[in-house]
């Protein structure tokens, strides 16, 4: 039955391409989120044909969500033959803009040699398109599994998940009793089985002046000063201390087992509008601190150890005033080594593909953490065909013959958490 089943998962490569392109071609970019309810009812039609239950869910009312940007969503669920546990394959539909540098049309679709080039290939169409035909076979097999199959493709996830992941996690479909196993099909490579990822807190800083007349500095206080004040204490005092903080997490690439902060923006001063900002001393500057963390440190130290940097401003610099703002926050979330879903793609990367799978983490975080903190489930892993480091790339492809491979892998793993382990 094993051997059968991955020759239909071999013989279905080319569909594994077709519905790689089919996808590609609808262009769900994000923001705003173009075209998810038509990439939504198209996977639904295709789950629908293989006798999936399938469901939309809007998520009406999360931030961008409107009737010319509807957040849809699309879960499949297929009932196995008897009771039994819930494996769900869960894909994000949404792309990231395609940018320049391309060689082919980023939403074409173009087939050469063994590779699907397009936006998304690789994350993560390329990794839906592995899940979906890995349980067609399964179906076409008519290999009778107890419990259930799930399918969803959902969006948002590149914009933080709230209107994808996190709320249907909110409305029960990432929880027990409803599922017991999850797998992200992200772009973790085919042989590597990604466990989590670190914690990322988002902090807008805020300075306060006085303002002036540009000609007349000594009249006013600029903020902008004592925003240069603060980002030096960062430079020269957090950073270094930061650099010295490491995980035991297999985070990938090993740079990101450190403790990390990157300024995402700065702002002072007047808006620039179409020409060059008005001559005043700045009343007011913020910065974006993103600030990821790892398992080791508590959130509330992250946060402390720039008020304490802040505060020590105030006491010591004339003038020194600030603002600081929370504007997002997600725990680092790592699944056991032993978790069930963990050891069930770990055996089947080492028969499909005889090699030994490598465990890691995310740098960064993806809808993982929504299954985690809101659907207290913690049985969930990425596990993907693209490669990493072409996510978000110009000429991002997914190879055909890791996707074929991951198929294998999805499809036999999933049986065995179902409680059937094919010989
Ligand atoms: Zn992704």
């Amino acid at each position: 039955m094993r051997k059968a089943l991955m020759r239909r998962i071999e013989s279905k490569r080319d569909e594994a391409v077709a519905l790689t392109v089919d996808l590609v071609r609808i262009p769900t970019v994000n923001p705003p989120g173009d075209a998810y309810t038509a990439c939504a009812e198209f996977v639904g039609e295709r789950l629908r044909r293989s006798g999936y239950g399938v469901e939309y869910v809007r998520a009406e009312g999360v931030r961008g969500d409107s009737a010319r940007y509807p957040r849809t969503n699309v879960i499949g669920r297929l009932a196995g033959a008897s009771s039994g546990p819930c494996v769900h394959f869960n894909s994000h539909i949404d792309v990231v803009e395609a940018g320049s540098g391309w060689s082919f049309d980023p939403f074409a679709g173009v087939v050469q040699d063994g590779k699907v080039y397009g936006r998304g290939t690789c994350d993560m169409k390329g990794g839906l398109a592995a899940s979906m035909i890995a349980i067609e076979a399964i179906v076409e097999e008519d290999i009778r599994f107890p419990g259930a199959l799930e399918i969803s493709g959902t969006v948002d996830e590149e914009s933080g998940g709230y209107g994808g992941v996190g709320y249907l996690a909110t409305k029960g479909y990432f929880s027990r009793p409803r599922v017991d196993h999850v797998i992200i099909p992200e772009p973790l490579n085919v042989d590597r089985v990604c466990i989590g990822h670190r914690g990322v807190w988002w902090g807008e800083v805020e300075t306060r002046g006085r303002i002036a007349h540009g000609s007349m500095p000594f009249l006013g206080d600029s903020a902008i000063n004592h925003m240069v004040a603060f980002l030096h204490k960062v430079e020269t005092e957090l950073l270094p201390r930061l650099h010295e903080r490491t995980t035991a997490q297999p985070v990938e690439p090993q740079e990101a087992r450190r403790s990390t902060l990157n300024i995402n923006g700065i702002h002072g001063g007047q808006p620039e509008g179409d020409g060059y900002p008005a001559p005043t001393v700045a009343h007011s500057c913020r910065t974006m601190l993103d600030r990821r963390f790892l398992v080791e440190e508590p959130i509330e130290e992250v946060k402390a150890e720039i008020v304490v940097m802040l505060d020590d401003l105030k006491r010591t610099r004339k003038g020194f005033d600030y603002v600081i703002r929370d504007v997002m926050e997600f725990l680092p979330t790592f699944t056991p080594l032993d978790a069930p879903v963990v050891k069930a793609v770990a055996d089947e990367i080492r028969r499909v593909l005889g090699r030994e799978p490598a465990f890691i983490a995310s740098p960064g975080t993806y809808d993982q953490k929504h299954i985690a903190r809101i659907g207290h489930l913690h049985d969930c892993i990425a596990y993907g065909p693209g490669i990493l480091d072409l996510a978000h790339q110009p000429d991002e492809y997914v190879g055909i013959g890791v996707m074929v491979a991951s198929a294998q892998v999805m499809a036999l793993a999933a049986l065995r958490l179902l409680g059937m382990e094919l010989r």
